[in-house]
């Protein structure tokens, strides 16, 4: 049982009609919770019990931070499993099978003319093979050169405010990043040695340029331009407004919330730009995206994860993410002294989350002391606080069913135990 519309639709059957339902649809047995799992199990030796995180002594946990690569990202969409086992039966040129993904998913996607997708590793892959293919175009010499530089361009141009941990990718190309804060500054900094303009589009608010106006500047000086959108979806809309807008390149999660290949992300992109991002990456050797690679799972399982996200009533979800964190408020806010506000971040995790505050007057708890004992409690609840903001933040999209009452009685229980 996984957070899907699917899960939502039946979610009136409860735990038990699920079960039941399961057993009479065999193949649906790999969506149990942890409970059942064990029974539709047919594994010997190790993961026999179902848990094989237990098995190896390792605590599984519930999550209410979201899509978080040091957590597991997210729980693949359930019907991927059989796609990604069918994958692993036939051999097949991986480099013919990256385009032929690529174009099914620019139809998927609708994108506009000349556009097509590279499945990678993930968005960093895709940040640091998109760029490479810039740099080197189809030039074998140069390809097998990176990171030296020597007969290339050299500098990308990023706003001051839109640097962020995942321009690492950037700079392993050799290049050098350069700061820059107003359009005027741009200008100045443009030169032969300009290889691309790069825009995060989480700081998109962060930034003097915004992102209609960084891709119009770099179409103003021919300079081509990348999108990092990684964790941007949804809105589904994400996925090709930014190739509609002009962006060269765009760079997506898989494994955040389209619930795909957990190593995976997608590349979107000008025809030639993505067949030299490819020529730069695995399964091309020599190259510095050959320790990226991609199997012919994760390829065909991004396909069908985005088939998937398409279909998907998001409206619908939303109000069920809503609704999980109204449950959990409802409970925790009867303890005395405990509040909770909702919000939508702008951009990235653009989803309901929930702010839990007390005071601690009354509650003698810090956000830290809260955020250690629920992670180390039973089950384990990873939350935490948010920078410059009191108390403790939560969103619910990771959630399976039934986790929204185990969070809220866990944190009753947690508020009680410390009121004064
Ligand atoms: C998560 C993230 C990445 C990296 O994505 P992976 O798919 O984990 O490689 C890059 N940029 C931003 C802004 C992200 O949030």
């Amino acid at each position: 049982m996984r957070l899907d519309s699917n899960w939502n639709r039946r979610g009136f059957l409860g735990t038990v009609g699920l079960i039941a339902g399961a057993m009479f649809a065999p193949r649906k047995l790999f969506a149990l919770n942890r409970a059942a799992a064990a029974v539709s199990t047919k594994v010997s030796g190790f993961g026999h019990t179902g848990n094989p995180y237990e098995e190896l002594g390792v605590t599984t946990l519930i999550n209410c931070e979201g899509t978080m690569t040091t957590l597991g990202g997210s729980l693949p969409h359930p019907q991927l499993e059989a796609v990604m086992t069918m994958a692993g039966r036939h051999f097949v040129s991986i480099s013919k099978l990256e385009v032929a993904a690529g174009n099914r998913i620019a139809q998927m996607l609708k994108l506009p003319e000349g556009y097509t997708a590279l499945v990678t590793s993930g968005a960093a892959a895709a940040i640091q093979s998109g760029l490479a293919g810039i740099l080197t175009g189809g030039d074998g010499k140069l390809i097998r050169q990176l990171p030296d530089l020597t007969g290339m361009k050299s500098e990308v141009i990023i706003q001051k405010s839109h640097r962020n941990p995942f321009d690492h990718q950037l700079r392993s190309t050799g290049i050098k990043l350069i700061e820059i804060e107003t359009a005027d500054d741009l200008r100045a900094a443009i030169s032969n040695r300009t290889a691309m303009m790069h825009f995060t589009n989480f700081a998109n608010a962060a930034g003097q340029i915004k992102v209609d106006e960084w891709v119009k500047l770099a179409r103003q000086y021919n300079v081509p331009c990348m999108n990092d959108a990684a964790a941007d979806t949804p809105p589904v809309s994400h996925l090709w407004d930014y190739a509609n807008l002009g962006y060269d390149l765009i760079t997506f999660s898989g494994g955040k919330a389209i619930r795909g290949p957990q190593c995976a992300g997608l590349l979107i992109g000008r025809k030639e730009m993505v067949a030299n991002a490819l020529l730069n990456n695995s399964p091309n050797e020599d190259t510095i995206g050959r320790s990226q690679k991609v199997g012919k799972e994760e390829i065909l399982g991004m396909v069908k994860a985005l088939e998937l996200f398409l279909a998907e009533d998001h409206d619908a979800l939303a109000k069920e993410w809503q609704a999980r964190l109204e449950l959990i408020s409802r409970q925790i806010t009867r303890v005395p002294g405990v509040s909770t506000s909702f919000f939508v971040p702008d951009i990235a995790n653009h989803v309901p989350h929930m702010r839990i505050t007390w005071d601690e007057a009354r509650i003698s708890l810090s956000v830290e002391q809260a955020s250690k004992l629920l992670r180390s409690s039973k089950p384990a609840i990873a939350i935490s606080g948010e920078e410059e903001q009191p108390g403790l933040a939560m969103n619910s999209f990771m959630l399976q069913p039934g986790e929204d009452k185990m969070v809220a009685a866990q944190l009753t229980t947690l508020f009680r135990e410390h009121a004064v």
